[in-house]
């Protein structure tokens, strides 16, 4: 398969698409972002590495780092995790608050906002160092120990991060989370601010491409199995309320983030990045949806 020729084509097709939508402002920080930058990265499990455009540009991955959290909190306290939150599909906006109310402060599942708080409220319990040992997890996926939380980016989500205050409050009030309620936020904020680029994204993407193998980086361990339901969540759950259009148009099992960027893994083969800030109304890069959708349908390679 001629993955350079095919993306290079992709990217000239996607530029139809490249004003279209608007990147997140509601985290003052991200406002600043020029929006009109796309980049890709695909990199395959037998070593080959397809770049086009702005590929080594880094940018806030937001909400990626769910699948990281969720890694990390599997690993440490394995099937417990799943009494205090679901793995079904959520049907509503990733910072929605009226589910959780009705479903008793249980968050439907770990990719939505209230969920990966309750998986931060976690690794805050279980990991001896948890902002160290984060990024040095990330880091180790990532391949590149220069990858780094963007602190400024973290305290200017947290002055405006009313709704995911709201929603740890509701957490708490269910006890659904076990530290302080402020604390939990900074360490979730401080994991969306990761900064990383199409590169390093598609190498952290690539340790959970084979479902096959043990998942052994640093001091996650996960079996086969493990990685096989991260991938059946992020097939199910990774595009909040457009997780049902994700997997109709593109296949693949991926997550995406409010910075731009959607990350996705064709199992047993390659994982693949695009980043683009301008986002549709669910949050999702616009022209990362669209890329993937004409890459799956360009070389007929998805889980379908
Ligand atoms: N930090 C963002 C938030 O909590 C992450 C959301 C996202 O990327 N969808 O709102």
């Amino acid at each position: 398969m001629d993955y350079q020729k095919i993306i290079e084509d992709i990217y000239n097709k996607v530029q139809e698409f490249a004003d279209m939508g608007k990147q997140a402002d509601y985290i003052p920080a991200l406002a600043k972002v020029n929006p009109n930058q796309i980049g890709v990265c695909l990199k395959t499990l037998d070593g080959k590495r397809y770049t086009c455009g702005k590929s080594d540009v880094r940018f806030s991955i937001q909400s990626i780092s769910k699948v990281f959290s969720l890694a990390m909190a599997l690993s440490s306290v394995k099937k417990e995790l799943w009494t205090r939150m679901g793995k079904e599909p959520s049907g509503t906006a990733f910072n929605s608050l009226v589910q959780l109310e009705l479903e008793n402060g249980i968050p439907r599942n770990p990719f939505i906002n209230a969920g990966a708080i309750v998986v931060a409220d976690v690794l805050l319990s279980n990991l001896p160092n948890p902002e160290e040992d984060f990024i040095s997890f990330v880091r180790c996926i990532s391949k590149s120990q220069t990858v780094n939380y963007n602190f400024s980016v973290a305290r200017s989500e947290r002055s405006q991060g009313y709704l995911n205050a709201a929603i740890a409050n509701l957490l708490k009030y269910h006890n659904n989370i076990e530290n302080d309620i402020e604390h939990v936020l900074q360490f979730y904020f401080l994991m969306c601010s990761i900064e990383m680029n199409c590169e390093e994204l598609s190498d952290a993407f690539l340790c959970f491409a084979d479902h096959t193998k043990e998942f052994n980086y640093q001091n996650v361990h996960l079996t086969a199995s493990q990685v096989k339901r991260i991938n059946a969540i992020m097939q199910t759950c990774g595009f909040y309320d457009e997780s049902g259009e994700f997997s109709y148009l593109v296949g693949l099992p991926g997550k995406s983030g409010v910075g731009g960027g959607i990350a996705s893994i064709c199992p047993k083969n390659y994982a693949v990045t695009v980043f683009s800030p301008r986002l549709n109304e669910k949050g999702n890069s616009v022209v990362g949806m669209k890329f993937l959708e004409l890459l799956t349908t360009e070389t007929k390679e998805s889980i379908f």
